[in-house]
Parts: C-alpha cells; sequence; structure tokens
C-alpha cells in the first residue's frame, strides 16, 4: 500500500507506439473535445464517434474534424477512446463491441465501468486509461500554451505486451507527459477516485459548509455573516492548502485562528466521523455503491433528482446569491482563479 508510484516523463515515450493509428474518440464533451484536438494536432489520425442526432456534431466540424457514428468510428480505429459519460459507456460499448479486432485498445479516463464489471471486454484487447487530472479545458489550454497536465495511467488488460507503452503514447499526444504521468491501477483509481468526492470533496465539503452554516444561522447569526465564514472564505483557505500545504496555510492565518483550529478540528470531525468515512470507503470496495447508483440510473434518477433539488433549494444557495451579485469581486475572482490553476497544474 505505501509502494511509490512509477512517474513517467517525455523522455520515457516511444512516439512510434501511436504514430500511425487511428484513435476513435467517442464523445466529444469535457474530456472528449480536448483529447480530439491535443491528439490530432499532435499529429494522430483522429475520428471523432458520436451518435446521429448529436449536438455535438458541429462543433467537432467546426473544429476542423471528422465526425461519424461510434460504431464506424471504431471501425475504423486501432484505438478506441471511450469518452462519452460513464453512465452511458456500457450501451455505447455495446454498439461498438464486434469493431474491436484482436489487438486494438478500449482506452479509458476513468476505472468505473471495468472495475465494476459494467464492460467486460475480450481478452484479445488491450484495456488501459489514461485519467487527466484536470476538466477538459484545461487539458486544451494547457497543450496550447506549451504546458503539461498531470495524468493517470493504469493497465487492465495488455493482450499485446504494448499497452502501457501505448497509453504512454498516448498521454504524451495529449501533452501529459510533459507534466508527469502517475502509474495506478484500475481499482486504484476507481475506489480512491469514489471515495475523494463523496468523503472529503463534493460531499464532505458541502456538508461541513452547510452545517457550518446551520449552526451560525440557528443561534441567531446573519445569513451573510455565516455565509462569508462557512464558504466564502473556504476558497482562501484552500488555496493556501493547494499552493504549499497544510503548513502554509496553518503559517498564513492568525496565532488565534491555528490553535483554535489545531484543537478544535478533530472535536468535529471525530471518531465518529472517521467511521463513517471506513463505511463509505467499504462501500465503495465492496461495489454496493455502484451497485446503488447502476439502479438509480435504471431507475430514472428519483432519489437523485430529488437530492438535486433539495441541494438548490438550500438557504445558503439563496443568500449566496444575493451576496455575490452584490459584490465586484466575484466575477473577476473566478477568472483569474481558473488562470491559476493552470499556472499550478503546468508547474508540477
Ligand atoms: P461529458 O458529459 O462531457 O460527455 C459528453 C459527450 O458525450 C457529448 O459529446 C455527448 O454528445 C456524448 N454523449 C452523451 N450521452 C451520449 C449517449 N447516450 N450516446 C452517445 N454519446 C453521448 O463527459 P466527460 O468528458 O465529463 O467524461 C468522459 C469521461 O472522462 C468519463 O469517463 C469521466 O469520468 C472521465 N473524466 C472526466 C473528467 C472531467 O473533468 N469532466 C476528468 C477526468 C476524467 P451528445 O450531444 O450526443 O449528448
Ligand atoms: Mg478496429
Amino acid at each position: 500500500m505505501t509502494e511509490e508510484a512509477s512517474i513517467y516523463y517525455d523522455d520515457d515515450v516511444q512516439r512510434s507506439q501511436i504514430e500511425g493509428k487511428t484513435v476513435a474518440v467517442l464523445g466529444y464533451g469535457s474530456q472528449g473535445h480536448a483529447h480530439a484536438q491535443n491528439l490530432a494536432d499532435s499529429g494522430v489520425d483522429v475520428v471523432v464517434g458520436l451518435r446521429e442526432d448529436s449536438s455535438s456534431r458541429e462543433a467537432v466540424r467546426e473544429d476542423g474534424l471528422e465526425v461519424t457514428t461510434p460504431k464506424e468510428a471504431a471501425a475504423r480505429a486501432e484505438v478506441v477512446s471511450v469518452l462519452v459519460p460513464d453512465t452511458v459507456q456500457p450501451a455505447v460499448y455495446e454498439e461498438i463491441e464486434e469493431e474491436l479486432e484482436p489487438g486494438n485498445t478500449l482506452q479509458f479516463a476513468h476505472g468505473f465501468n471495468i472495475h465494476y464489471n459494467q464492460i467486460q471486454p475480450s481478452e484479445d484487447v488491450d484495456v488501459t486509461m489514461i485519467a487527466p487530472k484536470t476538466p477538459g479545458h484545461l487539458l486544451r489550454r494547457n497543450y496550447e500554451n506549451d504546458q503539461g497536465t498531470p495524468a493517470l495511467l493504469a493497465v487492465y488488460q495488455d493482450a499485446t505486451g504494448d499497452a502501457k507503452e501505448e497509453a504512454l503514447a498516448y498521454a504524451q499526444a495529449l501533452g501529459c507527459t510533459r507534466a508527469g504521468v502517475v502509474e495506478t491501477s484500475f481499482r486504484e483509481e476507481t475506489e480512491t477516485d469514489l471515495f475523494g468526492e463523496q468523503a472529503v470533496l463534493c460531499g464532505g465539503i458541502t456538508s461541513l459548509i452547510k452545517q457550518g452554516y446551520e449552526t451560525l444561522v440557528d443561534a441567531g447569526y446573519s445569513p451573510q455573516m455565516a455565509y462569508f465564514e462557512c464558504l466564502n472564505e473556504m476558497k482562501l483557505i484552500v488555496d493556501l492548502m493547494y499552493e504549499d500545504g497544510l503548513g502554509a496555510m496553518w503559517d498564513s492565518v492568525s496565532d488565534t485562528a491555528e490553535y483554535g483550529g489545531l484543537t478544535k478540528g478533530d472535536v468535529v470531525v471525530d471518531e465518529h466521523a472517521r467511521q463513517n468515512m471506513e463505511e463509505v470507503l467499504e462501500a465503495v470496495q465492496d461495489g454496493t455503491f455502484a451497485r446503488e447508483w447502476i439502479a438509480e440510473n435504471q431507475a430514472g434518477r428519483p432519489s437523485y433528482t430529488q437530492l438535486r433539488q433539495a441541494e438548490k433549494n438550500h438557504e445558503i444557495e439563496e443568500v449566496g446569491a444575493d451576496l455575490r451579485a452584490l459584490f465586484a469581486w466575484a466575477d473577476e475572482e473566478s477568472e483569474t482563479s481558473e488562470d491559476e490553476q493552470e499556472k499550478v497544474s503546468a508547474d508540477d
């Protein structure tokens, strides 16, 4: 578990592993448009696969790339990059399955469907993952600015003996080996990704913010003050940790904040919260969460729709929208933060 991951750079890449091959990019959303354009600009032959009535078809043509159906694209390609949403990948895979020839590659940017057996490729194809650690628009922008984007690499199935080398050449064509490509497995990428977004990032942090906000408002403090303290300032704190670690954050805040934080943080996120985290991790590991999410989709997303609505209706959203409209920094700040994020990932 404590073994250090291998990291690969441009010098580790055999360009010939992707040269002369055709890559089918299925999907032209966040990741799809960036992979397709970076690959094409790196000299790789790219064909985009989209359904006939796809709203993205026009965008592909405007970007000067060829678009056809997923089935036709897969038939022409040696490497098929599956970049439609995770929930629709199994259905799209069914359409293209018979076009995969022995020695072809199925390439992913996230491991969910392979790891939880929603897609079960035949044994004679390579199954690999290059997962850039940014949204697609930054992957594209970094490439255009001669900067790199860190990515994860994993090989699930190596039918040809060259799966990893080809994946690295694919990563180079995206601009990722300029920054560094970290080796992992489909299992590790999928389970850590799900755990992180549930317990810490998307789930943990929003619950922490809402509970903090409600605690202050219920105690009679103004919603505006509660919003500033519990949500707005979150960004300042996270930026400090992102740039230079926890220590840089502790160094920047007052001694009072540091002492209070060091003594009370574990009182709030206590042993009980830790046990809950372990339960969340277990549900990821034993497939309970995956089954729940697949069933939720099959049922037409009834709970998901309800939860989304409830989140939208939370008082903090209304208070926040009103406050952000009053302050001039709101628009400017979101632009700078994107640029900063780009700079930092490129410097990695
Ligand atoms: P998007 O939601 O941006 O993909 C949208 C694209 O998929 C559109 O071109 C859309 O075209 C097409 N699409 C949607 N539904 C269907 C369908 N039923 N049949 C055919 N095509 C369809 O996906 P992402 O780029 O966010 O994710 C792609 C992969 O990348 C996922 O595995 C994800 O986990 C992974 N990933 C995503 C990251 C991100 O930042 N977004 C980061 C790293 C990995 P249409 O007009 O036809 O709807
Ligand atoms: Mg083929």
